[in-house]
């Protein structure tokens, strides 16, 4: 194959990828506002149906112009040759490939978030708010990114060049080690990423004394859950919406609720979402889900061992000097159809763990079948949730069963 033909191919599947997503984003949103689904009015008045259709739509066409601007910018650089105009002009001034590497992705990573404020900025500030969700402040906004990025670049770093490390040195043993690295990474962040990270943007404190504390309390003796490992957490600070979830295994295991979700909802109502988040600990979700991933991660560093030293990758995208960062780019272009594939099974596996993580309340919670029915009405008429979601953009996007299949199963 000739690099022409290889290039060729990438941005062929950029586009295919673009025309699918935005076949299932049409889908959707038309299935969110044509629906004759009668069991919406358990949920919705007209006037709040109205509500909740125009700001899926809205979501809708702001979804649009992100994504296709996204895409222009990606086939411009990819026929253009911009990323082999970067990668020359980083080594006009470093000479260590190592150096170079880190380089190009440090400034490919801020350029992409330079290009996705002003994104980030109108979806929080124009359409959070315009339905009366966003609580954010400017101030807050912007030192999460300022935040995040700190991070990224402390951790994310320091784990990118020890892998860029052993590709150079140690090619021929690159796909075990970086599997290894990643690995050991990913179970250090998946145990105590939440105890670590979360109070950087978020304070977490127990449930206070009262009601609604016995009730849990009571509630987690008989499961055996210790009430130390229970948080409840400000997502007030940046958003009305309402949530709840389980992290972590083991002594790191931990829950969060979100004062929102305790603001809206009756006592038996939290403890029966609580009911369903030591579910996910019970039947070993959040285990499981990482035990794939590790073997997916497993299956991406095998392909890269056998792919990434293949000097058409670079060629392709028009570099000069075969690299790290410009192979691992053209790698993940052509990964595209395989991670679709696999997010599909992801979320089928996670939607599966929805559903027994509410079978799992129903059968260790007293009534919760009406409590917890009631709750996720309320969170998902709150949140102005999209009752009716195409079941293709459920099988690619939805990590949770659309709620009125959830409720369904729960009645
Ligand atoms: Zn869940």
């Amino acid at each position: 194959m000739t690099a022409e033909i290889l290039l060729a191919i990438m941005v062929a599947l950029v586009l295919l990828n673009f025309m699918l997503d935005s076949m299932l984003d049409y889908l959707n949103d038309r299935s969110a506002r044509f629906s004759k689904e009668p069991r919406i009015a358990e949920f919705y008045d007209q006037n709040e149906y109205q509500k909740s259709t125009s700001y899926s739509h809205e979501k809708y066409r702001f979804g649009v112009i992100d994504s296709t601007l996204s895409v222009i910018i990606t086939v411009a650089a990819l026929t253009l040759g911009w990323f082999a105009f970067l990668d020359d002009l980083i080594r006009d001034y470093l000479a260590n490939e190592l150096f170079i590497s880190l380089g190009f992705i440090a400034i490919l990573s801020l350029i992409s978030s330079i290009v996705n404020l002003p994104f980030g900025l109108y979806f929080t500030f124009k359409i959070e708010a315009k339905y009366g969700f966003n609580k954010t402040t400017l101030r807050t906004f912007m030192t999460d990114r300022v935040k995040g990025a700190v991070l990224s670049l402390a951790i994310g770093g320091p784990l990118l060049a020890a892998i860029i490390f052993v590709y150079q040195q140690f090619p021929d043993w690159f796909w075990l080690i970086g599997w290894a690295l990643v690995s050991a990474f990913s179970l250090l962040s998946f145990m105590f990423g939440t105890k670590l990270f979360l109070p950087l943007f978020n304070k977490l404190q127990p449930v206070p004394d009262g009601e609604l504390r016995d009730e849990i309390e009571r509630y987690c003796k008989s499961q055996g859950y210790a009430m130390s490992k229970l948080y409840v957490m400000d997502g007030s600070r940046r958003s009305t919406k309402a949530n709840a979830f389980f992290s972590g295994m083991g002594r790191t295991k931990t829950i969060v609720l979100f004062d929102t979700l305790i603001e809206k909802l009756t006592t038996p109502q939290i403890t029966a979402v609580l009911a369903h988040e030591i579910g996910h600990y019970k039947r070993k979700h959040t285990l499981t889900m990482f035990l794939l991933s590790n073997l997916q991660t497993f299956a991406l560093f095998a392909l890269l061992g056998w792919l990434l030293g293949n000097p058409i990758l670079s060629e392709a995208l028009g570099a000069s000097v075969s690299s790290f960062h410009i192979g691992i780019l053209a790698f993940f272009l052509l990964f595209s159809p395989i991670s679709l594939i696999l997010g599909l099974i992801d979320n089928a596996l996670s939607r599966r763990n929805e559903f027994e993580a509410d079978k799992f309340a129903l059968d260790t919670y007293p009534n919760s079948s009406e409590h917890l029915r009631d709750a996720l009405k309320k969170i998902s008429t709150d949140s102005l949730a999209n009752l009716t979601p195409h079941p293709w953009y459920v099988k690619v996007h939805y990590t949770h069963p659309p709620i009125l299949q959830r409720l369904a199963k729960l009645s």
